[in-house]
């Protein structure tokens, strides 16, 4: 179902132009005008889902199933070192457009313009503290 006032619904309707590599009755894939790294490709469900959280089952399946073929086009177009797979939900994690999507960001190097950096602690954690952190997640499920 399309979104009043999503760009991404009007790029999937064509009312916006986009530089598609795929489309199906499910999936759309696009590049993104970013280019965080050459071949930088978004992948979004047509049924519009804001983040994460607002994807059903359903799409979700229908989404990630084209991941593999699409992220094995990426890397046979450009051989890049590595690729990230990335999905940004809410404003402080780096969301700005609120139609769920997938990033394909092939690696060139560590200066190609991706920078995902965290800390390792594990160090920091006995397996009673994973345990324990484990079941706080669990009780929500
Ligand atoms: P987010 O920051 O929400 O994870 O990613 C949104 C992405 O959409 C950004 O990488 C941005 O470059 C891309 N983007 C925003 N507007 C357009 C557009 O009109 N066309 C294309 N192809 N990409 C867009
Ligand atoms: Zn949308």
């Amino acid at each position: 179902m399309k979104h009043e006032d999503c760009l991404f619904c009007k790029i999937i309707d064509g009312e916006i132009p986009s530089a598609k590599v795929y489309e199906d009755d499910h999936v759309y894939a696009f590049i993104d005008i970013g280019q965080v790294t050459e071949g930088h490709t978004l992948v979004i469900p047509k049924q519009h889902a804001k983040d994460i959280y607002d994807l059903s089952p359903e799409t979700a399946k229908e989404l990630f199933a084209r991941i593999p073929k699409l992220a094995q086009a990426v890397k046979d177009a450009y051989q890049p070192a590595g690729l990230n797979l990335v999905n940004n939900n809410g404003e402080f994690a780096g969301q700005t457009i609120y139609h769920l999507h997938l990033h394909l960001i092939p690696r060139y190097n560590n200066q190609d313009g991706f920078d995902a950096k965290w800390e390792n602690r594990a160090d920091q954690y006995e397996m009673t503290d994973l345990e324990k952190i484990a079941e706080t997640i669990k009780s929500t499920l």
